[in-house]
């Protein structure tokens, strides 16, 4: 192989632009000392993810003072762009938006962040254990039956979403959804095609997942078949980072990377927030991190134990995204559109085309999640690309050119992530705590996994930093009445 791959992990900075060398300023630090230049702000924004960063820039557009506290030496979390040799922007993280995604299209308009329709031109293939089948439209390769078992089962689950909040939430919520859908499929095949796409959506397997979680999950996506069928409608073009460039350079040097929170202390009048070489004061606390890093934090007084225990349950989704970029999109030629499923045993269950319609170069992305990922970890990482290639050539038959270069990042190896591109309760959790990201006295909760819409994606994100935005802005002026 003569094309160039690259393994990608959390302290890498292959996007450097004007912003990127913002954001790695770091802040104006104050000693770990609080009699030394210990900083005092409004609020303590711990998180710079898409879902941080928006609530710092709702609270800064309010009058209040934010400190942004970034682990990682980069900026977007679970949002991270990358620049190909050849200068094509590509998501290692989140890419995707919707129409059905109203913050994300504000931001996007505010910005001119331009986005492109994700390519179906042609056939798509779905590979099985006997090798490739080519099938239609709705990639479905299953017999009449089945497939009719499959739409039937489906428009169960949406239903129940849609029912959700009137439903006995107890039993949904103790069953799997593995269990839920075998019980409702009347083809072993046809349920489980189904408990596949969904682990592919949850980034899990359903055996780990509640049937209330998934209903909820669904709702909060709009709940209807068209609003799930679009959720993947638009690729941002140059990247998704585009969003974390505009909301970082709203914040300036109020951002500090480089500065993993180790300790929240509310025992006191105000709230401390160390990180290993400083201090900071604050009125509030936001913690826009992913659940599975709370523990990683020692908060005084500790949070209630019922709640950490549950906290410590999540379930954390399971990603490897691997690139391939071509000189041409070859396949296209050969009438695919480079969408490929595979439901048995590979590495790579689902491949896209990344590129914008009549794109000269071409660019493949798969998507390894649940066990393929477990699978696809085996595989030495700097061979990945490698792995991609041969299975999109066998795959489409096509004796296709070797790739210019590939990349790929497994976000369970990324320390600040440790997986995506979401974590979930555990099975029974909604049932006995409802409210498990209510604030603490001064503590707040953003981030994806608490949002209330779009869960799971950036349009969450969003949601969930506003709200938490919000219940600062409240809190503070309960305070000064
Ligand atoms: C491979 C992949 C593909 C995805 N595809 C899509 C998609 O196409 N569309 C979509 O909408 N969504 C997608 N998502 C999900 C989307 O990326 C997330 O929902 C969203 O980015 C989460 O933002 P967040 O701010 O909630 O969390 P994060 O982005 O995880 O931000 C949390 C931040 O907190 C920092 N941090 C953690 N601990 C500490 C600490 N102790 N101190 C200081 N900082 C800390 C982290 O470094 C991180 O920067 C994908 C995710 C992945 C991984």
């Amino acid at each position: 192989m003569s094309h160039s791959s690259r393994v990608v992990d959390a302290t890498d900075t292959l996007h450097m632009s004007r912003i990127d060398k913002m954001r790695t300023l770091q802040p104006a630090a104050p000693g770990n000392d609080l009699d030394k230049s210990t900083e005092q702000v409004d609020v303590i924004v711990v998180g710079a993810g898409l879902s941080g960063l928006y609530a710092a820039t709702k609270l800064d557009r309010q009058g209040l003072s934010v400190r942004v506290l970034e682990a990682r030496e980069r900026i977007g979390g679970r949002v991270h762009s990358a620049t190909l040799a050849n200068g094509i922007v590509v998501d290692l993280g989140a890419q995707w938006i919707s129409d059905h995604h109203p913050l994300m299209l504000k931001l996007a308009e505010e910005h001119q962040i331009g986005f492109h329709p994700t390519f179906a031109e042609g056939q798509a293939i779905s590979v099985e254990a006997g090798g490739p089948k080519f099938v239609g439209a709705d990639h479905m390769p299953l017999n009449t039956a089945e497939a009719l078992d499959v739409r039937r089962i489906m428009a169960r689950v949406i239903k129940t979403a849609e029912e959700i909040e009137k439903s006995d939430a107890e039993p949904l919520d103790r069953q799997s959804v593995e269990t839920l859908i075998n019980s409702m499929a009347s083809h072993k095949r046809a349920g489980d095609f189904v408990n596949w796409t969904l682990s592919e959506n949850l980034c899990m397997e359903t055996a780990h997942v509640s049937g209330f979680e998934l209903g909820k999950q669904i709702a909060s996506m709009g709940g209807t078949k068209r609003a799930i069928a679009e959720a993947d409608q638009h690729i941002v073009t140059n990247g998704a980072s585009q969003f974390v460039d505009a909301l970082t350079a709203e914040l300036g040097d109020r951002i500090s990377t480089g500065q993993a929170v180790r300790d929240i202390d509310q025992t006191g009048a105000k709230v401390i927030v160390r990180t290993d070489s400083a201090s900071y004061i604050g009125s509030a606390v936001i913690l826009a991190i992913p659940p599975q890093l709370f523990s990683e934090i020692r908060f005084a007084p500790d949070l209630p134990r019922d709640r950490s225990n549950i906290l410590k349950q999540f379930t954390t989704g399971r990603v490897i995204k691997t690139f391939a970029l071509y000189q041409e999109p070859w396949w296209r030629r050969e009438g695919f559109s480079g969408f490929m499923s595979s439901w048995t045993s590979s590495h790579f269950p689902i491949v896209v085309d990344n590129g914008p319609e009549g794109a000269s170069y071409g660019l493949l992305a798969s998507l390894s999640t649940g066990k393929a990922a477990d699978r696809l970890s085996e595989v030495d990482p700097a061979g990945r690309g490698t792995a991609l290639h041969k299975y999109v050539t066998f795959a489409t038959g096509v004796a296709a050119p070797d790739p210019l270069e590939t990349i790929s990042v497994d976000w369970s190896s990324e320390h600040w992530s440790k997986g995506g591109y979401a974590s979930r309760r555990p099975i029974g959790a909604w049932m006995s705590h409802p409210a498990l990201f209510s604030p603490i006295s001064r503590l707040f909760f953003a981030g994806t996994e608490t949002a209330d819409r779009w869960r799971s994606y950036m349009e969450g994100a969003l949601q969930a930093g506003e709200r938490a935005a919000s219940e600062v802005m409240a809190s503070t002026a309960a305070t000064h009445n």
